[in-house]
């Protein structure tokens, strides 16, 4: 298990390929676009010399980070020799099942295969492949390096070697990994997500302005960041695509999307990532801003 293929570059995967870089895994770092790879690399390099600037690492450590780290456009070049690969490649469940189908038949036949999915059902993910038994949930936080917490997503049919892999695999990067089972928004956004939902839908409905609700949940409840900075943060088409599976798996109005995330989403006002959601990125020290509250 040294070998571990990344698949996208974007928020999450480079942040998980930087994280098995740094405790020393070799890992392939896979996306269809060049552009998202570069861009990647760019950011881990930056964090890392956050790090090193705050005295978290060496520059040797950064070094050696970086040269654990290959990029790849083909996904069977990078992922051929993998014992583990972690998918974090769009939310899109097209996608991921193209993904895990090429995936059960280029890699090795006892490669684990683990999705960062946030809200996909592992058990649907796990049945276009012939290995149900190696297909699990490794749902990171963002951002990685920093954020401690590791849900392990059991599908129906993961077996408890699997299991068990990867729950220790996770206390080697030092995560704390929490397993639990595979219905709609595990436990993270099951909870995190109506919150999010209900903070638009306040907006939504006039009761506050951005600011206001977001300052009830900082020093109201002592949560760090607001829920609609930290929907930015996430990026609102994830909110939106992880509140319709939700809301398509139960079956239940109460996780129906608010209709002005809809409309953010449709306009393209995705958050942090595209420079406006519910505050205004366009200026890059802005954004700067918010990131490095999460790399502090
Ligand atoms: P993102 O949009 O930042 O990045 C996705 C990357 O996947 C892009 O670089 C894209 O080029 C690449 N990609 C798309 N199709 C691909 C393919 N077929 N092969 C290889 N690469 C491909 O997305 P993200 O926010 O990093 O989310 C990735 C996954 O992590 C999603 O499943 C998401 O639900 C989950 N997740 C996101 C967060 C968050 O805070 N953003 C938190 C936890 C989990």
């Amino acid at each position: 298990m040294k070998n571990i293929a990344v698949i996208g570059a974007g928020t999450m995967g480079n942040g998980i390929a930087h994280t098995f870089a740094q405790y020393g895994y070799k890992v392939s770092l896979i996306d269809i676009s060049q552009e998202s790879l570069d861009k990647g690399v760019a950011t881990i390099t930056k964090n890392l010399d956050r790090m090193v600037a705050r005295e978290k690492i060496s520059e040797q450590d950064k070094k050696n980070t970086l040269e654990n780290i290959t990029t790849f456009t083909n996904l069977e070049k990078g992922a051929e020799y993998s014992g583990l690969v972690v998918e974090a490649a769009t939310e899109n469940e097209k996608i991921k099942l193209e993904l895990f189908k090429t995936l059960d038949e280029v890699c090795p036949e006892d490669t684990i295969l683990a999705t960062n999915t946030s809200s996909i059902p592992i058990t649907k993910i796990a049945a276009v492949t012939k290995r149900p038994g190696q297909v699990i949930g490794m749902h990171f936080m963002n951002p990685v390096p920093v954020m401690k917490l590791v849900e392990v997503i059991r599908g129906y049919n993961t077996s408890d070697e699997t299991t068990n892999t990867v729950l220790e695999l996770s206390k080697k990067l030092d995560k704390v990994p929490t397993e639990v089972n595979d219905y709609p928004g595990f436990v993270a956004n099951r909870i995190l997500m109506p919150m999010i939902n209900e903070a638009v839908e306040t907006l939504y409905n006039n009761v506050a302005g951005v600011e206001e609700i977001d300052t009830v949940m900082k020093l109201g409840m002592a949560h760090p960041m607001g829920p609609l900075q930290l929907a930015d943060f996430i990026g609102l088409d994830v909110c939106l695509s992880i509140l319709e599976v939700m809301y398509d798996g139960f079956k239940n109005p109460k996780y129906a999307p608010c209709p002005l995330l809809v409309n953010m989403v449709r306009a393209g006002k995705l958050g942090v990532k595209s420079g406006e959601g519910f505050y205004d990125y366009s200026e890059s020290r802005k954004a700067e801003k918010v990131s490095s509250q999460f790399t502090s």
